[in-house]
């Protein structure tokens, strides 16, 4: 998915007004003597931005447009240290909308829709970018917000909303109240436009059985307008972006190199249009990949696959990179296995090996089962493992994942 010329151009543009604005992005470039750029190996060769450089501007140093044209700011809530101030011009809110709108067009959402929105509204994107993007549709808003389950279950029934716009915890306990108070035939939810954490597809499917809803991943980050910048389609888990507003690359987080189509690695979006404050090369630290070839809804605008994790979470085995999701995944497709697993890399006569170690849950021919999970595994990662199967019990239970990955290699 290499840049194109016209992506290119806006890059340029959006070059020339960080420069003149001074900001550190803008800084950088000039120190390194660029000010514009001709072809995709020189896209490749700028430098990238961090959520560090984005902490150290705090409070508006990444302001690009000129103060007057400032209509609003949002800010990433840190858990740890300075915040992250990102101004919005009037063009970028309504950019932000447009893309928004394009979700729920997506999800075969319409202006007939009551759509119930729980995310908070405040200086975190998530409420008021839900809320923009289905004015823009001229569907009927119900601005719940967070939190009172009682006050969002009797609106979900009076005003009879079709879409509900939540975090998959909260759909889930949503679902699971329902359920508790039997009120599940004076619910009309439809869909589900779910924020895009990292959600287990067990968690997917028990949504969807008790609200009998349809459900949708919405990407998207504070930095980059917010939610809304991409959403999979119907009876698809990739989700489409809107490459006229952002252009997207997987690279490896290790050595920085974009990666080829298909492979996983770390997103890094650039804002094409966005004038408040335009960011290039931004690295996200979710893990995906591009989904090649073209969507079977016939929709032109390139996917991503499903958030797979965080780039921290990376094990680098062989030469290879690989993500515990990777192997999740693999473990979660047999039936004969339960969903613990652990895995341990070592470094043996010179070289690595994986061992994972999986439980059956029943009555099974142990040796091919392993066989089978080893072909499998390697046809996603590359490499085969060495694969344990114990009895259901053995391993560690409510690990967290990142302890499910034991590396012996540096003892
Ligand atoms: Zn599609």
């Amino acid at each position: 998915m290499k840049i194109s010329e016209k992506q290119i151009e806006l890059v340029n543009s959006r070059i020339q007004a960080l420069e003149k604005a001074g900001s550190f992005y803008g800084k950088k470039l000039k120190e390194a003597g660029i000010t514009e750029i001709h072809t995709a190996e020189d896209f490749e060769k700028l430098p990238f931005s961090e959520k560090s450089d984005l902490r150290d501007a705090y409070p508006l140093g990444l302001m690009t447009a000129p103060e007057e044209e400032i209509v609003r700011i949002h800010s990433s809530s840190g858990t740890t240290g300075t915040p992250v101030i990102i101004p919005y011009t009037a063009k970028d809110v309504d950019d932000w909308a447009i893309m928004f709108k394009r979700c729920y067009e997506t999800a075969g959402i319409t202006n007939m829709d009551r759509i119930q929105i729980t995310p908070g509204y405040g200086l975190w994107t998530a409420g008021i970018g839900f809320q923009n993007g289905a004015e823009k549709l001229g569907a009927m808003v119900i601005p719940m917000g967070p939190g009172n389950t009682d006050k969002q279950l009797q609106m979900m029934q009076d005003m009879k909303s079709t879409v509900l716009c939540s975090t998959s915890s909260y759909a889930l306990l949503l679902a699971e109240e329902i359920e508790k108070r039997g009120i599940k035939d004076k619910i009309h939810l439809k869909k589900g436009v779910i924020g895009s954490e990292r959600w287990s597809d067990k968690m997917r499917e028990r949504i969807h059985n008790e609200l009998g809803i349809e459900l949708f991943d919405i990407y998207g980050l504070t930095e980059i307008y917010g939610p809304g910048i991409g959403i999979n389609c119907p009876g698809e888990t990739a989700m489409h972006y809107w490459d006229d507003f952002l252009y997207l690359e997987i690279i490896d987080p290790a050595t920085g190199k974009n990666v080829p189509d298909g492979e996983v690695g770390e997103i890094v979006i650039t804002t094409l249009v966005k004038e408040g404050a335009p960011l290039i090369r931004y690295r996200t630290h979710d893990l995906s990949r591009i989904v090649p070839g073209k969507c079977k809804c016939g929709r032109c605008y390139p996917r991503i696959d499903v958030i797979m994790g965080r780039t921290d979470d990376m094990m680098k085995i062989k030469g290879v990179n690989v993500f515990p999701s990777q192997i999740e995944e693999v473990i979660g497709s047999f039936d004969e296995i339960s969903s613990e697993y652990q895995i341990r890399i070592s470094h043996l006569d010179g070289k690595d090996t994986m061992r994972i170690y999986v439980e059956a849950t029943g009555d099974h021919d142990w040796a091919s089962l392993s066989r089978r999970i080893a072909e499998k595994v390697k046809s996603r990662i590359g490499f085969t493992p060495i694969v344990k199967i114990v009895e259901i019990g053995v391993l560690p239970r409510s690990m967290k994942k990142t302890a499910r990955v034991i590396d012996e290699r540096y003892d």
